[in-house]
This record gives structure tokens, C-alpha cells and sequence, in this order.
């Protein structure tokens, strides 16, 4: 009954690939054919009691978890999420480390593993690699997949997309579940607990949805989710600028705080709503490109995911020509202290700048923009996004 929502293939390293490709292809197709449309929504419990609710979200799954997390995201959460399963009246088959990346070989080592193999479902805990490994793996399994997020910076706990790398840490691409995480389950307090660089990260993974799903969708005839997607992220920025710096300075304390949980509606849950909403070819633009582009280099390891997508949001709204919209968002940025320059991310000399445009260009977002973007165009908008920050030293 779970297992339809998930792939009814085997999947691993080479057929992840195809599927990918053939998601691709299903959604051209979608475009010129009547073809069914799902909706699966995010489900999440946010709150400094989240694990309270395990029994009641996922209780009827079964009786046997498998934990499949982050170093040190399981040692801080199984202290509190272990009374927690015991308490729903769950057993736990497995506690696994998830390798330290999300990659196929990881994936492939995981599902393989008989204590994995026995339980009902997965637990899912930590960062956005440890969950995406997990929610990699339920699927290779056709089990369901719960998360725990330890960390806030990205919404992988509730989206139904996971980001893979290959064993040398260099993106491998993304594959994308039939459905989200079945539950996710956001320990505020635990989430407070870890430093603030996440939440941070998280911030500025954020509010990169509404700018680049905006302008992706801009101008076309869309598709009922993807009108939805696009309307229900309208208005999520306002409220990260709004939220951001108190959240930030929570984290900074290790306070669970409103503000915390705030942030915490609009990544866990706005964010994903619209990806798991719009179809593959609206749901990033090129923030996301550079962020891929970023990662070919070694630097790239050295900064998180939503910390490098902030400078790419400058990137699309200087593309986009949103200039009022850039200024708000980057006097944000500054106050949070997101890199609104090259030189943040280490990214110094024109090589490199190179190499990160030559793998971002070979990702599809820009495909899909209400006008043809080429490689001069992002070039000179970066040089424009970068020349802020001369007349702002000037000053
Ligand atoms: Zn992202």
C-alpha cells in the first residue's frame, strides 16, 4: 500500500540516472499531453515537542525503525528521539551512520544492510545529506521515510527531492521521490542546539524559492500545481527578511525561539510546498546552477548549500532586472552577513569563476527563464551584482 508511492524499480547508481532522465522526459511530455497530475504535500510537526507526536504520524507504518543519520546529528538527537520511539511503541533494527555522503555508494551500502532491510520504515536524521541518503535509500527499499531534521539549513526534510554527490563530494545531480518524507519531525530545541551556521544557511537557501520559481514561471500558461507553487511561495521572503536576524540571533544563543520556528514554517514548510509542487523545469534557476558550479571546486566544500544559493539569488535578480527587489534582499544578506561577493565564497581568480559557470551551464534551469539567457548574460550580471560591492566599500 506505501510502497506504490515509491518507485517500483530497483534503483541504484546507473538507473537513478535514467529515472532521472526519464522524469525529464515525462514532464516535456506532460506539457503536450493530458496526463495525470499528483499532489503530495509536506507533512511536519515543528515545535520544541515534535517527537511527541511519532506515534501519531508513524504509528501505522509498522512496528520496526531503522535510524539511518549524521555523526553528530544522532548523537544529539537520539538522546531525546530514542525515549521518544520507545515511548510510541516502536523498535529500532537499526542505527546506521550514513557515510558522510549523500552518494550512490552509500546509498547502494545502506540498502543493503539486513538490519535496514528488516525495518517497517526510516528514520531519516540530521542535515540535508544524511536525510536525502536516508530518503535515497527508503526508496530503493519501498519503505516509507520519516526525517528528523538536526539542522535547518535547507528543506530537505520535507521535499521530495534529494541532492546526490559522488564520492569525491562533487554533485551528482538530484533525484526526485514520487512523494515526500511520509512526516517530518522538527525538534526546535535540538535545532537551537547546533550552530547557527545552519540555520544561517538555511536562511539563505530560502529565500532563493520565491525569486527563482517566480522568475522561471514568469509569463507562461502553467499547470494547476505549478499556479499553486507559484502562488503559495509569493509573500515567503518578506517573511524570512522579517524573521531572519531574530532567528539568527536565537541560533546564536542556542534558544529554541519563535523566530526559530518561524524560519522553520517558511523552510520546512513554504519552500517545499512549492517544490514539491512545480514541476522539475520552475523549480530552481540559476542560483541552484552556481551553486552546482560551486561545488566543482575544492572551496566549495568549505561553504553550504544556502550560503553559496544567496549570492546566486543576486545573480537571478540582477538577470531579472528586480533591482528594488535585489536591494532589499542584499541589504538582508549583509545584515545576516550572506556573501554578497565572489571573494566570500573564495571564489578569486577568473578560473575559477570559469570552471563554476562551465558545470553551472550544463544544468537545465535556465532553460526554463521568460527570456534566452546565455553565458555572456550571467557573466555581466555578476560582474553588475559584484561592482555593489565596490561602490559599497567606496562609501
Ligand atoms: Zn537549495
Amino acid at each position: 500500500m506505501i510502497a506504490n508511492r515509491y518507485p517500483e524499480k530497483e534503483l541504484d547508481s546507473s538507473n537513478i540516472a535514467i529515472l532521472n532522465g526519464i522524469l525529464i522526459a515525462m514532464n516535456l511530455r506532460k506539457k503536450e499531453m493530458d496526463i495525470s497530475i499528483s499532489v503530495n504535500l509536506p507533512s511536519f510537526t515543528i515545535g520544541p515537542d515534535a517527537y511527541d507526536d511519532i506515534k501519531k504520524y508513524a504509528g501505522f507504518a509498522g512496528e520496526k525503525v531503522a535510524i539511518i543519520g549524521g555523526q553528530t546529528a544522532l548523537e544529539k538527537a537520539l538522546p531525546r528521539l530514542k525515549p521518544a520511539i520507545q515511548a510510541a511503541g516502536l523498535t529500532i533494527t537499526a542505527i546506521e551512520w550514513y557515510g558522510g555522503e549523500a552518494s550512490y555508494s552509500n546509498i547502494d551500502h545502506l540498502a543493503a544492510l539486513n538490519q535496514v532491510q528488516a525495518a517497517d520504515m526510516i528514520f531519516a536524521v540530521g542535515g540535508g545529506r544524511a536525510i536525502d541518503t536516508g530518503k535515497t535509500v527508503s526508496a530503493k527499499l519501498e519503505k516509507p521515510v520519516f526525517t528528523f531534521p538536526t539542522i535547518a539549513s535547507n528543506c530537505a526534510p520535507t521535499s521530495a527531492v534529494c541532492v546526490l554527490y559522488n564520492d569525491d563530494h562533487e554533485s551528482a545531480g538530484s533525484y526526485r521521490l514520487h512523494a515526500p518524507a511520509v512526516h517530518s519531525f522538527s525538534d526546535s530545541t535540538i535545532i537551537a542546539e547546533a550552530p547557527e551556521q545552519y540555520i544561517w544557511a538555511g536562511i539563505g537557501d530560502a529565500i532563493s524559492k520565491e525569486m527563482e520559481v517566480s522568475f522561471s514561471a514568469e509569463g507562461r500558461e502553467l499547470a494547476y500545481n505549478n499556479t499553486i507553487g507559484v502562488h503559495i511561495v509569493q509573500g515567503a521572503n518578506q517573511r524570512v527578511l522579517k524573521n531572519g536576524l531574530a532567528a539568527l540571533e536565537a541560533a546564536k544563543a542556542h534558544q529554541e525561539s519563535p523566530a526559530i520556528d518561524n524560519i522553520l514554517f517558511e523552510i520546512l514548510g513554504t519552500t517545499s510546498y512549492t517544490s514539491v509542487l512545480v514541476d522539475h523545469d520552475y523549480n530552481g534557476h540559476f542560483a541552484h546552477s552556481f551553486y552546482y558550479g560551486v561545488t566543482v571546486l575544492p572551496q566549495g566544500e568549505r561553504h553550504l548549500h544556502g550560503e553559496i544559493v544567496s549570492y546566486g539569488v543576486l545573480i537571478v535578480l540582477q538577470l531579472a532586472k528586480k533591482y528594488d527587489e535585489l536591494k532589499e534582499i542584499r541589504d538582508f544578506m549583509i545584515s545576516v552577513g550572506l556573501p554578497t561577493s565572489l571573494k566570500a565564497l573564495e571564489i578569486e581568480s577568473d578560473e575559477d569563476l570559469k570552471t563554476v559557470l562551465d558545470k553551472a551551464f550544463t544544468l537545465d534551469h535556465i532553460q526554463t527563464s521568460p527570456f534566452e539567457i546565455n553565458r555572456q548574460m550571467v557573466e555581466e550580471a555578476i560582474r553588475k551584482v559584484e561592482k555593489l560591492n565596490h561602490s559599497f566599500d567606496a562609501l
